[in-house]
Parts: structure tokens; C-alpha cells; sequence
């Protein structure tokens, strides 16, 4: 018997969500190609040259450099290795704020730099006071998060980059989650908006490309040079990918997306998820518990770890901060009706909470 992907009807913690029809359907007919080999698959190589320029235009940068990389994991990989290349210094550190993700842990573990955490502040962005003590001689690069993974907020860019600029250090932006959503707010966080170096936005997010689709951008070609070995046995003379053989169905289901969405698609969707998000912080006030409002369609709450449980053990797909709050990403195939159902099944578990034990009397 066929076994079939599991549903996204009760997925509420993942970041990736259904592809949409065209990039799904462009993903199949790309399958067999390997951008990773561009004199073997010119075809694939030029649509990747696309993807990077649709991703350039969403970011604010006219003529971008970049790839499309198995996901925010290597980009961000990628960046800090650009950043290590470039430094002066032998023992380079890079300064994050803990809001970070943990591919930069990664990152640190595999180049061998110094990664500084600083603390946010009391509205979950980066600390600047905390960044600018924490930045020295040494420091690489300054990472700023658009769209955190825990609670969806954007750290002060600009101020970042001055920080950054001070030390002649590089910035680089994390947009994996966010890249998406943010040109439909007020936020500032791209190439326009301050002197970003590199950035990592994810198709297969947000983006609703398939996976693996995940975007690394550069202000500039000269950026990508720190990233590229010789490639002796194929045609192209040099890879600046990390990986060698990679998914040309990623790439063509990015494009696919892009084209069908950009921006509208993309807008429409943003509202969508937004209005979602308010939506289910407000019903969970209502209730009593701690919401941190949704600055971006994510929502975190303080519910006991008991109906947390509770409602994993129902078949929903929750996850928790580090503080264990609960933590919803309100995703495409996130829908009005699934959240509604979401807080039904919660009632339901707290009335069970909160009724009186039945003695045998
Ligand atoms: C998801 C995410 C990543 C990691 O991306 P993968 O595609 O899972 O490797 C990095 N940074 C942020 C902010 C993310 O949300």
C-alpha cells in the first residue's frame, strides 16, 4: 500500500507549509536537474538567474547575487563563511542576539568563529546597547533578525548595521521566515532600508516554494567570490554553494511561486495570515492567558504545560518557545477554521480541567 504524506489540517507549528499548485507542479518537472552542475543543465541555471532576481526585488536590491540553497540553514552557513573570509582577524566572532536561530550555532561549530549571543530587550529585539558593548576589532559579522522564529519580530536594522559599520563588520540579515511578509508592513529590514551585506530568505517558507528551497543574497557578486572553489571536473570552473549536487526542483518551484505571487498573491496572503494571527491572540486573552502580540502572523501564549499536552495528545501540531510558551505560525494552510477549531478543543480541555472531580458519594 501507497503511504501518503501526513495532512496539514492540524499543523500549526511548522514553518514550511502546502505548496502552492504551480510551484508543486514545477517541482516535479525539475526533478531530475542539478543546478549544481550549470554546463550539464543550462536550463535550470537560468531559472535559477531568475529566482535571484525576483528575490532581488522583493529585498530591495537591484542587482543581486545569490542562490538558492537547500534552506536558511545553509544560507546562513554560507554568510558567516563569507564573513570569516573577509575578516582580517584569525579569530573572528560573530554577534547575534539571542533571538537567533540555532543555524548559527551550526555556522559557529563548522567555521570555527566565536558566536557572541547578546540578550534582547523587553519587546524581543536585539539589544543595542547589549550588541554595541558586545562588538569588538574581532567581530565578523552583526546578525540582525527580520522575523524571529519565536516570536515574529524585526531587530532595529539600521541601527545594527552602524554598530556594525563601527567595527568594520559585515550585516547580515536573517529573513529566512520573514523575507515574505515584511514587504507588506512597515518594517524596515532590507537591502533599501539599510546597508545590509547579506541576507537569507526562504522560498519554501513564506514563499510557499517546495522544499528544498531556501535563498542566500549578497549586495554584491564580489561577496559570493569568498564562497567559490575551483571545480575541476566540471564545465562551470567554480561553486559557490555549499552543497554540490542540489535540488532543481527547489529552484523551479521558487520561480513558479514567485511568478504567480509576487506581490499580490504574496500580499493577499500576509492579510490573510495577519488578520489570523489577531484573531487567535484575541481568543486566547479572552481566556485569561499571557499572549505575546503577533507583530508578524505568529502567535506565543503561556498555556499550562498539562493542556499543551493535551492538546498535542488531540493531533495537534504545537511547538514552545525556549520559555515554553505555546507557539503558533499562522502559515498559508493555516485557516480561520482550524484555529477556531483549535480553540474549541481547548475550551473543551479546560472545562474537563476545571470541573469538580467526581467523588463516589
Ligand atoms: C527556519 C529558519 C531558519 C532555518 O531555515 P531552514 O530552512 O530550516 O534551514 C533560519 N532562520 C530563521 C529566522 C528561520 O525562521
Amino acid at each position: 500500500m501507497q503511504i501518503e504524506p501526513q495532512a496539514f489540517d492540524r499543523v500549526l507549528s511548522s514553518m514550511c507549509t502546502e505548496p502552492h499548485p504551480v510551484a508543486r507542479e514545477a517541482a516535479e518537472r525539475f526533478l531530475a536537474t542539478n543546478p549544481g552542475d550549470p554546463g550539464t543543465y543550462p536550463t535550470i541555471t537560468a531559472l535559477e538567474d531568475d529566482a535571484v532576481a525576483m528575490l532581488g526585488e522583493i529585498t530591495g536590491l537591484e542587482e543581486p547575487a545569490g542562490y538558492i540553497a537547500s534552506g536558511g540553514t545553509e544560507a546562513n552557513i554560507q554568510a558567516v563563511r563569507i564573513a570569516r573570509e573577509r575578516a582580517e582577524t584569525r579569530t573572528p566572532n560573530v554577534v547575534m542576539p539571542e533571538s537567533g536561530h540555532f543555524s548559527f550555532q551550526k555556522a559557529a561549530d563548522v567555521l570555527g568563529v566565536d558566536l557572541r549571543i547578546v540578550p534582547t530587550d523587553d519587546s524581543f529585539r536585539a539589544d543595542l546597547e547589549a550588541v554595541r558593548a558586545c562588538v569588538d576589532e574581532q567581530t565578523a559579522m552583526v546578525v540582525g533578525v527580520a522575523g524571529t522564529t519565536e516570536y515574529g519580530r524585526v531587530d532595529p536594522i539600521s541601527e545594527l548595521g552602524d554598530i556594525a559599520a563601527s567595527v568594520g563588520a559585515m550585516l547580515h540579515v536573517d529573513a529566512a521566515w520573514g523575507g515574505f511578509v515584511l514587504p507588506f508592513t512597515d518594517h524596515e529590514w532590507h537591502f533599501g532600508h539599510a546597508p545590509v551585506d547579506t541576507m537569507t530568505i526562504d522560498p519554501h517558507k513564506m514563499g510557499q516554494a517546495a522544499v528544498p528551497a531556501g535563498g542566500l543574497l549578497a549586495r554584491s557578486d564580489d561577496l559570493l567570490d569568498a564562497l567559490a572553489v575551483d571545480t575541476p571536473y566540471l564545465e562551470s570552473t567554480s561553486q559557490a554553494t555549499l552543497t554540490g549536487t542540489r535540488s532543481g526542483a527547489g529552484v523551479a518551484s521558487a520561480v513558479a511561486a514567485m511568478r504567480e505571487l509576487w506581490p499580490e498573491g504574496y500580499r493577499e496572503q500576509y492579510v490573510r495570515a495577519q488578520h489570523n494571527a489577531e484573531w487567535l491572540a484575541d481568543a486566547l486573552e479572552k481566556r485569561g492567558y499571557d499572549v505575546v502580540e503577533p507583530t508578524l502572523p505568529l502567535v506565543a501564549a503561556d498555556l499550562p504545560r498539562s493542556t499543551f499536552d493535551a492538546l498535542r495528545a488531540d493531533g495537534w501540531r504545537i511547538s514552545r518557545t525556549a520559555t515554553g510558551e505555546l507557539r503558533v505560525v499562522c502559515m498559508p494552510h493555516v485557516t480561520r477554521e482550524m484555529l477556531a477549531s483549535f480553540i474549541s478543543d481547548l475550551d473543551r480541555l479546560e472545562v474537563r480541567a476545571s470541573a469538580p472531580v467526581m467523588g463516589d458519594d
